[in-house]
């Protein structure tokens, strides 16, 4: 029996350049932010929310960060990161990453959106589809 599982383990995480999904900050859609991020983090999550809800460091035009080298340590898919902010072990960290990207794509753009295609794409999830019976 094929379920999401299975298309997970034959996925590989990456960032889809020109997705951004995850720069759209609006705290309104993450309640928890105080359960992973400490104190001074939360602060600078806060500050960074434009009033459109997009991260002011955002270029909505070429759908990238304009701070990427030097941007926040929350904003990064990294091990140690999310093993600190989440508690996620290093072999979770693919799927687990692929989840956070799809709900957020899901959230942002929709889960029919040319974005989520690209991105399923892109890790490999719509290559490992069953057959049609
Ligand atoms: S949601 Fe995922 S694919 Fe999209 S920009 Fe963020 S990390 Fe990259
Ligand atoms: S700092 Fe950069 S990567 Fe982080 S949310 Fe803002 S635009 Fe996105």
């Amino acid at each position: 029996m094929y379920s999401q599982i299975n298309y997970l383990i034959m996925a590989t995480w990456q960032c889809v350049k020109q997705c951004g999904a995850c720069c759209h900050l609006d705290e309104r859609d993450r309640p928890d932010l105080d359960q992973y991020l400490l104190p001074d983090e939360l602060a600078l999550y806060l500050s960074m929310v434009g009033a459109d809800g997009w991260c002011v460091n955002y270029d909505s035009v070429a759908r990238e960060c304009r701070i990427y080298a030097d941007r926040p340590r929350f904003c990064r898919v990294e091990a140690e990161v999310f093993a600190d902010m989440y508690g996620i072990e290093p072999e979770e960290l693919n799927d687990f990453a692929i989840e956070c990207c799809e709900d957020q794509i899901t959230g942002v753009y929709g889960d029919l959106s040319l974005e989520m295609l690209r991105f399923e794409g892109a890790v490999g999830i719509n290559l490992d589809l069953p057959p049609k019976l």
